[in-house]
């Protein structure tokens, strides 16, 4: 989609189309593939300025939306990386791990359920295992489902909710802290909802918020050992997870339009903030929250 890389200087507002996506369905979790309109994850446009060079990712919900942008610009900063997915996602994993590879890093596939803990823990002993190790962690697999009232979020879905975006989270670290010395980074995937919770949004926002209250407390614990832990905390971005019920099907048309900015956020927008934490470069930065979200005011 963007013809410039992202070091080119553009005005952020007309950088990338304001887009109305038509009303669609599909099926959660929803596949970038049949995405209406395509997203921006940086296939032709990020260039990397070797700031992640040797480094080893494992990242969550690589397959699609942000995390593919993320080990999409992991790899051309020149890291190796195992990605995590649902198995139904294998396409869209494929993609992105063509364009790895075409990076010359090495795309590791590893598709698992991450409600169940075994896999969560599993996943991390397999990462390590054909990585070679383990050096940056991107917690950013989440699950997002809108509904109208409380009275309709079922037990079932709040359960889910949960295991996707906290539980695993909390596995997930704990089973790599032991693989981590000191250099290596966690990036958590917040939101603007963990501040601005949508009514529809209750069980997904309150996930939000504790992620970003998970990443400032263990970024205090970690910071002795020299772990860095920080989290992202993107807008409104058109991604796969708005066409499966993320969003009341009415609302697709205005996505991100209420920004300040004017439009939704592209996947590719949100790389370089994952690149940043990851990255050497921001050893004094520890539990941070970073806000990519068009110019929304946060706390
Ligand atoms: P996405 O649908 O492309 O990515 C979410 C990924 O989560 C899926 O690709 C899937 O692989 C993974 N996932 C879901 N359930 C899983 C399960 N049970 N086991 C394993 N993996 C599972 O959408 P995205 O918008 O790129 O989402 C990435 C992260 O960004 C999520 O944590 C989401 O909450 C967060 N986020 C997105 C937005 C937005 O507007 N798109 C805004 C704020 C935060
Ligand atoms: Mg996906």
């Amino acid at each position: 989609m963007a013809s410039t890389d992202q070091l080119t200087v553009v005005d952020p507002v007309t950088r990338f189309p304001d887009i109305t996506p038509p009303q669609q369905d599909q099926s959660e979790p929803g596949l970038d593939a049949d995405l209406i309109p395509g997203t921006d994850r940086g296939e032709d446009s990020y260039r990397g300025t070797g700031r992640l060079e040797g480094r080893k990712a494992l990242i969550t919900g690589a397959d699609s939306g942000i995390g593919a942008a993320v080990a999409i610009a992991f790899a051309r900063e020149g890291a190796d990386v195992a990605m995590n997915y649902l198995p139904q996602e294998q396409e869209d994993a494929e993609h992105v791990a063509d364009v790895i590879e075409q990076a010359g890093r090495r795309a590791i596939l590893l598709p698992g359920d991450l409600v169940d803990a075994d896999v969560c823990r599993q996943l991390v002993e397999d990462a390590v295992a054909q990585l070679g190790g383990l050096d940056a962690l991107v917690n950013n697999a989440g699950r997002q489902i809108a509904v109208e009232s409380l009275e309709d979020l079922e037990e079932e879905q709040w359960m889910t909710t949960y295991e996707v975006n906290i539980h695993a989270m909390y596995r997930i670290t704990k089973a790599a802290l032991k693989h981590l010395s000191a250099g290596s980074t966690i990036v958590n995937t917040t939101s603007v909802q963990a501040y601005e919770p949508s009514t529809t949004l209750i069980d997904y926002a309150s996930t939000k918020a504790a992620i970003n209250n998970f990443s400032k407390g263990i970024a205090q614990q970690l910071a002795p050992k020299g772990i860095r832990v920080n989290a992202v905390a993107p807008g409104p971005i058109w991604t796969p997870l708005q066409v499966s019920d993320g969003q009341p099907k009415e609302a697709l048309p205005h996505f991100g339009k209420n920004t300040p900015l004017g439009r939704a956020g592209q996947p590719t927008e949100l790389a370089p903030a994952y690149v940043f934490l990851t990255s050497p470069e921001s050893s004094y930065v520890l539990g941070e929250t970073l806000h990519v979200n068009g110019g929304m005011p946060t706390p």
